[in-house]
């Protein structure tokens, strides 16, 4: 059956190629007869590759597959699309295609290939100043794993993560990058001096908050809307060791929200006491697969005649990370930062491993699905911002009246609180206007024929939502029209498109995220 599947969607991508080819023959002939030639692509191979991505649901078809080698290929290829193309021209930096919707593809435009301009650790280099202290200026086609063990020769490491590190630097900047350290350090954009931008006009700008502030913070969480970062320079804190890393299972969403969000706060806590890491995850019987290996064998018929008691329960999960200087009391200052919580009394759950396991530890379940051949399927995810003010509101309408009802095997559902103001207004990046709110993801696998069904709940989620004015924010956001763009960016909706008029007016850049393009 599968086979099947696959030859239709090979034979049907073939088709589209085939078409496309013939809508596009005297783009073909200019692009060919550009300096980067020997670097564009155009074979059903490289092509129906990148046609979709890691949601396997959308599919765009390129004219060709930009495989640059140097930036300059880059820039020539934009100010090509900028200047000289007789017909429009889009073009989409992809990085590791790791999206879930159309975004990193591009509908008869270039795909530029980031991660083969090399992925080579030599990428990063590390440095200290007076007035930054550590810091590390990383290729914008670089793997966050690569970041990570460059850094670690210094001693060094970035101080926000997220929790897969498989996905490029400029792919991350162009959303926000977030993961259980974003509560204390802020998102991965907040902890960014400097880049390296080509814009849509082809010009090869530096910014910073300094040095040409419009485009820097207009491309930090910019969709991909307004250059294609190539280089950031990404601060640096002394890294850890190891993490203690705890989890504690909870009945009850009052007790597991308020407890979260007493972690997060910074109110009479002295920084010893302070975590690292706070997220947190639902329990329900339907998705056990997802979660039941994170917790010791000999804990699994309790766990699971717990969640068949109260059919929803919830899993806060932090860590503190620790070296040499604090291994003595570290135990200490986490016994004192967790004991006063209203977790199920017989359920805390430790461990102690290295701070480089903990902090790639997604890859040990994404090697797992692959073995299973249940990493290359679709993926319908929806994730969320939900102010704090409407959690128990979303908890009560969405986890329990529409996820536990359905009868469909749901993927990992996370949820964790952050600060707000750990995040920078003037960035592009959106979230609700509250000081408190929750990352909601909603991490879907499903088979090839049924995820349209994960997209229904998914729609009545949002439906929930608007009807009952909780005013949620999409995190990697998707939608099709300008009014839902303009109700996305609210405020800020105008800065936008006025920072599209100046660094990409042709609307060339990352048109998968119909925000400019919605042919
Ligand atoms: P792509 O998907 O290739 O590109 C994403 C967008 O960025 C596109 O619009 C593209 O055109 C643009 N883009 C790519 N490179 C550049 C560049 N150099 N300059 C400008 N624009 C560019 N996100 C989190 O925040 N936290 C998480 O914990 C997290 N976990 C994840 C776990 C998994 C298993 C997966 C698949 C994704 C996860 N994500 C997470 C989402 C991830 O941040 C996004 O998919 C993001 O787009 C990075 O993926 P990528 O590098 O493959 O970029």
């Amino acid at each position: 059956r599968c086979m099947i599947i696959a030859l239709v969607v090979m034979s049907t991508l073939l088709s589209m190629v085939c078409q496309s080819r013939l809508l596009t023959d005297s783009l073909y002939h200019e692009l060919l007869s550009l300096p980067i030639a020997g670097h564009l692509h155009v074979d059903p191979e490289s092509i129906s590759a990148a046609s979709i991505n890691y949601g396997l649901i959308v599919q765009e078809i390129p004219a060709a597959v930009l495989r640059p080698s140097r930036l300059e290929d880059i820039v020539t290829l934009v100010a090509f699309a900028y200047n000289g193309s007789s017909i429009p021209l889009t073009i989409s930096a992809r990085g590791c295609g790791h999206s879930v919707r159309g975004q990193d593809l591009a509908r008869d435009g270039v795909v530029v290939n980031m991660t083969s301009l090399g992925n080579e650790r030599q990428g990063t280099t590390v440095s200290w100043s007076q007035s930054l202290g550590h810091y590390a200026d990383v290729n914008g086609q670089q793997l966050w794993i690569d970041v990570l063990e460059e850094t670690l020769k210094h001693g060094v490491a970035p101080v926000s993560w997220t929790d897969y590190l498989y996905l490029t630097v400029g792919g991350t900047l162009s959303n926000a990058g977030i993961s259980g350290e974003t509560f204390r350090h802020g998102p991965q954009i907040s902890n960014v001096h400097e880049m390296d931008v080509i814009t849509g006009t082809g010009h090869f700008l530096t910014c910073s908050s300094q040095k040409n502030p419009e485009l820097f913070y207009s491309v930090l969480g910019g969709l991909g809307q307004f250059g294609i970062i190539t280089r950031a320079r990404i601060a640096l804190g002394r890294a850890p060791e190891r993490a203690k890393w705890v989890r504690m299972i909870y009945s009850d969403f009052s007790a597991f929200t308020t407890d979260q969000e007493q972690l997060i706060s910074r109110h009479g806590r002295d920084r010893d006491e302070e975590l690292d890491y706070v997220e947190g995850f639902l329990l329900m019987r339907r998705n056990s697969d997802t979660w039941i290996s994170f917790f010791p064998p000999s804990d699994h018929p309790w766990l699971m005649s717990l969640v068949i008691e109260h059919e929803l329960l919830y899993c806060i999960e932090v860590a503190k990370y620790f070296d040499g200087r604090t291994q003595s009391t570290v135990d200490k200052d986490l016994e004192m930062t967790l004991k006063d919580l209203s977790h199920v009394p017989e359920f805390l759950h430790q461990k102690d491993v290295a701070y480089v396991d903990f902090l790639n530890r997604v890859r040990v379940g994404e090697l797992e699905l692959r073995r299973q051949g249940l990493w290359n399927v679709p993926h319908p995810w929806l994730n969320l911002f939900v102010p704090k003010s409407r959690i128990a509101d979303f908890n009560t309408g969405v986890f329990k009246n529409i996820v536990l009802k359905k009868n469909i095997t749901t993927g990992l559902v996370i949820i964790y609180p952050m600060n707000n103001d750990k995040w920078d207004a003037r960035m592009s990046a959106v979230v609700p206007d509250e000081d408190v709110f929750y990352a909601v993801g909603f991490l879907h696998s499903s088979g090839f024929e049924d995820w349209q069904e994960f997209d229904l709940q998914n729609k009545e989620v949002l439906l929930f939502c608007e009807d009952n004015g909780i005013k949620v924010k999409q995190y990697l956001p998707n939608y099709s029209t300008e009014r839902e763009w303009m109700q996305h960016f609210g405020p800020k909706w105008r800065t936008f498109q006025e920072s599209k008029a100046q660094f990409d007016p042709k609307m060339l850049l990352s048109p998968g995220q119909r925000i400019f393009n919605h042919n």
